[in-house]
């Protein structure tokens, strides 16, 4: 069962709005959610596994005011208490979620949480990633259900594959099985898009906050966009075809090494604006709408078409190249503006109007 939002309004009902904490774990997109955090006003705790990170000295404007250090993750379900005493606000982000795990976040974590902690169930599920973002009107890389319906290229997805390790690609059935191996890992397979790779990030609000794209349940920003550093796969095509590299062991991989600044053509931003509006319509449909940070990651085909492969729920690490803001959110903020800052400030808006309640769950 999810963490009801009565149980966690309740507990914010007795939170000092003027000595509010941001927290979230050091790692992933942490550190402008720190500085952005400091920006707007906020006191910050950063929780540490093992030891505090040494190389935050070298990031005082980012480094938090207080660290909780911890054995592993679940042990932050003990300290429950301690943080809400602090009128901790916690900030999940990719590392948070991945290693404590989407359900014990969603179901165990009494702690109130930016965003609406039930989007973890839906974007951790690729079914229902599809029944979302599908349902909503937006374009996704065809299903391909059995071997013997590939036709065109696709790509082969084990589920839970950290950094899509393993993931392949095949032309036909009997490259499919040539491949597949005989581990009786699950999978999902989809047409393979052929294009360029961009990973827009947007921040939904409840709010129909005057800077943004007003959608039915709220508005919509676009932040940044960036584009995923992958190895092996970016690099591969130097040592020969991925073929070759098979037969010599290599296996390709997608794991992301870090995130590269792209602005779209301005004529293609029509698209993901609707795309955008259409995830926040189906969202609230679904499941009492996005709140926050969210990312369609999708591929451009020279048709000019964009297909969503992936969709995040939460801040990605995407949007770290834009700690001083980027073309796009120069275009609608006064200040610079990460989307780490753009949290703390959604957060410091809603208490400004008495509606904290809106942003947490
Ligand atoms: P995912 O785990 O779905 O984010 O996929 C990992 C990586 O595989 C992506 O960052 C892309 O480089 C690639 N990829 C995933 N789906 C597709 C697709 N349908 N067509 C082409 N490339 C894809």
């Amino acid at each position: 069962m999810v963490v009801s939002k009565e149980e966690i309004h309740k507990i914010i009902e007795n939170y000092d709005p003027k000595k509010i904490t941001i927290a979230t774990v050091c790692s992933h997109s942490a550190l402008q959610t720190f500085y952005g955090a400091r920006q707007e006003g906020f006191k910050t705790l950063g929780i540490a596994i093992g030891s505090i990170p040494k190389f935050y000295d070298a990031f005082p404007k980012a480094k938090p005011d207080e660290f909780l250090v911890l054995n592993n993750y679940a042990e932050i379900l003990d300290k429950a208490d301690e943080l809400i005493k602090k009128n901790v606000i916690l900030i999940p982000n990719g590392s948070f979620v991945e290693y404590m795990g989407a359900e014990i976040f969603r179901d165990k974590l009494k702690i109130p949480t930016f965003g609406n902690r039930k989007v973890l169930s839906w974007e951790s599920d690729r079914n229902k990633q599809r029944e979302w973002l599908e349902g909503g009107g937006v374009r996704m890389p065809a299903v391909i259900k059995h071997p013997r319906d590939i036709k065109n290229p696709v790509i082969v997805k084990y589920f839970g594959a950290k950094g899509g390790r393993g993931f392949f690609v095949a032309k036909n059935k009997e490259e499919f099985y040539n491949k597949i191996g005989s581990t009786g890992q699950k999978f999902t397979m989809q047409e393979y898009v052929l294009g360029t790779r961009y990973y827009p990030q947007f921040f939904a609000s409840p709010f129909k906050r005057d800077n943004a794209m007003q959608t039915k349940s709220g508005s919509v920003q676009l932040m940044s966009i960036d584009r995923r550093d992958e190895t092996n796969i970016d690099e591969m095509y130097k040592m020969g075809t991925i073929e070759d590299m098979r037969k010599q062991g290599f296996v390709p991989s997608f794991v992301v090494t870090g995130n590269v600044p792209v602005v779209l053509r301005e004529s293609l931003l029509p698209e993901i604006f609707d795309f955008a509006e259409k995830t926040c319509d189906k969202a609230k449909e679904l499941f009492d709408g996005m709140i926050g940070p969210f990312c369609l990651e999708g591929v451009y085909t020279d048709q000019l078409k964009f297909y969503v492969f992936e969709i995040s729920g939460r801040i990605v690490a995407g949007t770290n190249p834009f700690i001083s803001g980027s073309p796009y959110s120069a275009l609608t903020f006064d200040k610079q503006m990460s989307t780490g800052r753009r949290i703390a400030e959604e957060i410091r808006y809603a208490i400004s109007i008495n509606q904290l309640k809106e942003v947490i769950s």
